[in-house]
């Protein structure tokens, strides 16, 4: 029986997010915090070819925005408390939120790039890179 193309792009996506290699799962996909490691310890697999850019930085600010930012304004006491103290109070664990999520984004991107077999070198397929030619 054959996997369902969902599934690799799932199971893919869902290494990534562990951090892991997404075609062996074993690897470690980052060398340090978001530098992704040149090839996967594990199977070889050149990681460092699929680029993630923007996106999980995108896919972060949706994720705390929407999910954590927008709640917050709902709860009159951040309107009423003194900005000394909420501030702090929500600042402090957002920056922790978000460089929790980070990482965990990158992976899943990359994860989802390389389902997709998405590339460093079809970035001459950009629109934007071509009006430069
Ligand atoms: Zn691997």
């Amino acid at each position: 029986m054959t996997k369902d193309r969902s599934e690799d792009v799932l199971g893919a996506m869902l290494r990534g997010l562990r951090g892991r290699c997404p075609h062996c799962g074993t690897g470690r996909l980052f060398y340090r915090y978001l530098k992704v490691s040149p090839a996967c310890e594990a199977c070889g697999l050149d990681l460092d070819r699929y680029p993630s850019d923007d996106g999980p930085a995108y896919f972060t600010i949706l994720l705390v925005g929407h999910l954590i930012v927008a709640p917050i304004l709902l709860f009159p006491i951040i309107w009423r408390a003194p900005v000394a103290i909420i501030v702090p109070a929500v600042v402090a664990p957002l920056i922790g939120l978000t460089l929790a999520i980070l990482p965990r984004t990158k992976g899943a991107v990359i994860g989802l790039l390389y389902a997709l077999r998405v590339h460093r070198e079809d970035a001459g397929l950009h629109t934007a890179d071509r009006a430069i030619d």
